[in-house]
């Protein structure tokens, strides 16, 4: 079960993972033993973090052995699956049996468990995160208990979004709803003036909407509008949106680069579960050179923040291969960046040069401190506990529950003493 790691890196290869040891238990039973006889642990998913959020000193955990065990309950509207299954596997298992889930992240390669973890997010007004359609979880606690909690219990809030700092999550039951379909839209060259006085119009628009952006010149480069067929927002035939034009072959959201990995477009209706991503599943998503920030911000400095962007835009976009803009609905999950607040992700992919990004950081957190910005948990941020904890009212709840369910700290690692614990 114990492979020797060699070089294991993150998906972006920026992050080499310190741990000793990588386990693959085969058997929720040899996961228990694991977990209870291992001083150091954590779970690894699928990999797509940018920082060190999921290392160890000791034991990486790996659950890619363990079946997926997807479960439809038809009756409570909700699927149960194995904490390191991929959503394009349930995704596509889920439309197959005729239902779907809310929203999907830009790409489906990632592990349910590991986007949970993070609180990952895809857009639209009204959606909420990934995480906030777990009704229920299952996870192994630092003595190898398995603790089930569901919405509603005690902690439960806190538990969802748990950093990988409460155990190693097996199983996930996930809100679904019947399958629906989704027509895919890209329009070109928005003006930015226009955006900034209709935000609310512009995100509106469809079900889920992203803007993608370099922050610099007069317009938006693309507006990616993901409608739903059976509710549809966008006027048929729209031949201008914001002053934008509709593309008119598939794109990619980095310019330059073929939208033949990208999910289908030009307003052709699909199942939702090959349209809510960007990218599809059977190639790398986005770009794979590079390196990303995320800064979620309250719905009612969105514009003031953009502006601010706007306005970075000569220190911010010679570094970035493309940013994007994306809202999220408000949920109660106390490590949440959506925490209490409808909001607006600022998103950047950077060029893959790590000092360069790195020196950069500060200084964009100090620009959207006073909007309370956020960061995304699994991207890369220069905050650490002082900076972060006063942003998040169950702060001090999620550590102390840490305490409850991991007295000895074994599934504390650099990152969350740097950004969590504080020391
Ligand atoms: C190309 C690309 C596109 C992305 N697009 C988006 C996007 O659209 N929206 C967005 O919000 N983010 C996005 N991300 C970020 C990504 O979704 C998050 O970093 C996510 O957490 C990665 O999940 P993972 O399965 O790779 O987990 P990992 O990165 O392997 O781990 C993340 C955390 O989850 C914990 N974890 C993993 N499995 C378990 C488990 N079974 N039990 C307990 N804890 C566990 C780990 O310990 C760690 O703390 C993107 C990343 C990439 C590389």
């Amino acid at each position: 079960m114990i492979d020797q790691m060699v070089t294991e890196r993150n998906w972006a290869g920026n992050y080499g993972y310190q741990a000793p040891r990588i386990a693959h238990p085969a058997s929720m039973a040899e996961l228990q033993d694991l977990v209870a006889g291992t001083g150091k642990v954590r779970a690894l998913g699928s990999r797509h973090s940018f920082n060190d959020i999921a290392d160890t000193a000791g034991t990486l955990v790996v659950l890619d052995r363990l079946d997926a065990g997807i479960s439809v309950d038809p009756q409570n509207m909700t699927v149960t699956v194995s904490g390191g299954t991929r959503y394009g596997t349930l995704a596509a298992e889920l439309h197959r049996q005729g239902f779907a889930l809310h929203n999907l992240a830009s790409l489906p390669h990632i592990s349910v468990a590991g986007a949970v973890a993070t609180a990952t997010h895809g857009s639209g007004d009204g959606n909420g995160n990934l995480a906030t359609a777990v009704a229920e979880l299952e996870l192994v606690t630092a003595d190898g208990t398995v603790v089930t909690a569901r919405r509603g219990d005690a902690d439960f809030d806190g538990m969802v979004v748990g950093l990988g700092a409460l155990g190693i999550v097996s199983r996930l039951t996930l809100d679904i709803e019947p399958s629906f379909e989704i027509a895919q839209s890209v329009f070109e060259g928005l003006d930015w003036e226009q955006v900034l006085e209709s935000f609310d119009d512009v995100t509106s628009a469809a079900y889920s909407v992203s803007l993608f952006t370099d922050w610099s010149g007069p317009t938006v480069g693309q507006a990616w509008l993901k409608d739903r067929t059976d509710h549809t927002a966008l006027p048929a035939g729209l031949q201008e949106f914001f002053a934008g034009t509709p593309a008119t072959q598939a794109r990619h959201p980095l310019p330059g680069v073929s939208g033949s990995n990208c999910t289908q477009q030009l307003g052709v209706p699909g199942p939702w579960s090959d349209r809510l991503a960007h990218f599809r599943m059977e190639f790398t998503p986005s770009q794979g050179d590079e390196l990303q920030s995320e800064y979620l911000i309250p719905r009612e400095h969105a514009v003031d923040a953009l502006r601010t962007m706007r306005n970075l835009s000569d220190i911010v976009t010679p570094l970035l291969l493309v940013g994007e803009i994306r809202t999220i609905a408000a949920d109660q999950l106390w490590l949440s960046p959506n925490y209490g607040r409808d909001g607006i992700g600022l998103h950047f992919t950077w060029r893959q040069d790590e000092p360069a990004v790195t020196a950069i950081l500060p200084l964009l957190e100090a620009e959207l401190a006073p909007f309370g910005a956020r960061p995304h948990w699994g991207k890369l941020f220069h905050g650490d506990a002082a900076a972060i904890a006063p942003l998040y009212p169950r702060f001090a709840d999620f550590t102390a529950l840490a305490g409850r369910l991991d007295p000895a700290g074994k599934f504390r690692n650099a990152f969350l003493d740097r950004t969590v614990f504080g020391r």
